[in-house]
């Protein structure tokens, strides 16, 4: 399966907090090793970090980096960047061939996307035709790249983790 990294372009710290918040704290849940914000909002980053420290793994957040230096770094190094987009192929027919890649950097974005990013993109990927979210689909993007393994993943150094439970709430500490 290949490392995985999200890229979140045209976030407004004004307004897109929670939003940029919550595709950090799913890109960690189903998987990825790590986001990128380009933007400058130590706000997001730390609320992620405090859910790392709690909930353990190793997932990054890395603070106002220049996206167009992060797709290239990311492609020097010999990774492939998949952009989400409801104009691309479609996920279904492209998922296999990603999914053979060693490093898969993911980008989705806020408002319009810069139109560069098509062509910079090495996959431009849609998950349905229709306009929605970039949480649901990045979401469904991770989900389909590693066929449902990351479902049930370990967080190493948790303080917390959940028992699962038909009823209730049942947590344990440590
Ligand atoms: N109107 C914007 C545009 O034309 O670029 C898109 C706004 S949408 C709320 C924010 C992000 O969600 C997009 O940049 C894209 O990454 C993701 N997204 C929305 N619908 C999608 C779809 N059907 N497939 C893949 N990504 C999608």
């Amino acid at each position: 399966m290949p490392t995985v990294a999200v890229l979140r372009i045209g976030h407004r710290p004004e307004r897109d907090q929670r939003v940029t918040t919550h595709v950090g704290l799913a890109a960690r849940a189903l998987g990825a090793r790590g986001m990128y914000l380009a933007a400058d909002d130590p706000g997001v980053i730390k609320s992620i970090e405090d859910v790392v420290a709690r909930w353990g793994g190793d997932f990054f957040v890395e603070n106002n980096v220049m996206w167009r230096r992060c797709i290239g770094d990311w492609k020097a190094g010999g990774g492939r960047v998949v952009h989400l987009t409801m104009y691309g192929l479609r996920m279904t027919d492209v998922i296999d061939d990603i999914r053979n890649q060693d490093r898969v950097l993911v980008v989705v974005g806020a408002e319009k996307v810069p139109g560069d990013i098509y062509g910079l993109a090495d996959y431009n990927v849609s998950v349905t035709t229709q306009p929605h979210s970039e949480i649901a689909s990045l979401a469904l993007f991770l989900d389909h790249l590693f066929e449902g393994s990351e479902l049930n993943r370990e967080y190493p150094d948790a303080k917390i983790r959940i028992e699962p439970s038909g009823a209730g709430k049942k947590t344990v500490e440590s």
